[in-house]
């Protein structure tokens, strides 16, 4: 098996290594990877400017890029092959509810299944890397399943609490929840006077009952998600439909 894997908080992100020397057991790695943190990229992809590739190691490469400019780089022109499996992350912080759209690390994950290739994003549910050893043995597991009965390509979403392997209390398959509007913008000044703003903290969540990753999370189990891409409002588009009848 061949994995590729990316992340958002960088090349040199422990999560990463942690990660990649995991899969190392059961997989031939190739890891593909920012070169500076770049959470909350989302799914920009760099059309402004050249990118340059860097090797840190045999199979380690870091991009001057986004997370999908180095999943797109990894697959359209700098691997010499096709990866069975492309994993992100594991990140440092949780990827739930609503924040998955801004997501780096689900975006690098998205940008894999975009090009037919299952794919996993996974992040510890809190800051710091404690018990990172456990999510990453987590993680191996979790490749480790057979997923055949999943539409090819597959795409998960997977948020591991900080905790002891052993203390993990399963898993549960969850559907994402909803926050409430992010807090406002923190506003300060430069050192000549100017006004700047901090984008403020994501809000609470709003939507974090049962079923949910937020409270799956909660409970001390994995979140798995399933996501898909297709934003289209069914229901709407069929209400619309009918304004222009
Ligand atoms: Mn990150």
């Amino acid at each position: 098996m061949k994995i590729l894997i990316s992340n958002d908080d960088g090349y040199l992100a422990p999560g990463l290594l942690a990660l990649a020397d995991i899969m190392s057991k059961i997989a031939e790695v190739t890891v593909v990877a920012p070169e500076r943190n770049r959470s909350g990229a989302s799914n920009a992809l760099t059309l402004d400017k050249p990118l340059s590739v860097s090797r840190a190691g045999a199979n380690v490469f870091f991009v001057d890029g986004t997370p999908s400019d180095c999943v797109h780089v990894a697959l359209t022109g700098l691997l010499d092959f096709r990866p069975d499996l492309v994993l992100s992350g594991i990140n440092q912080g949780q990827n739930m509810g609503d924040d998955t759209l801004y997501s780096g690390t689900v975006a690098a994950a998205t940008e894999g299944f975009l090009f037919g290739i299952p794919s996993i994003a996974f992040s510890q549910v809190d800051k710091g890397w404690d018990h990172l050893e456990d999510a990453a043995k987590f993680a191996l597991n979790l490749v480790q399943r057979k997923l055949d009965m999943l539409d090819q390509p597959y795409l998960l979403n997977v948020n591991i609490p900080n905790c002891p392997f052993a203390e993990l209390k399963g898993v549960q398959v969850t559907r994402l929840g909803k926050r409430h509007q992010s807090e406002p913008v923190i506003k300060s000044a430069d050192p000549r006077g100017n006004p700047i703003y901090w984008i403020g903290p994501s809000g609470e969540a709003k939507d974090g009952g049962e079923g949910t990753d937020f409270h799956a999370v909660g409970q001390r189990y994995v979140s798995v998600t399933p996501l898909q891409i297709d934003l289209t409002h069914n229901r709407q588009l069929d209400i619309l439909k009918k304004a222009w009848q």
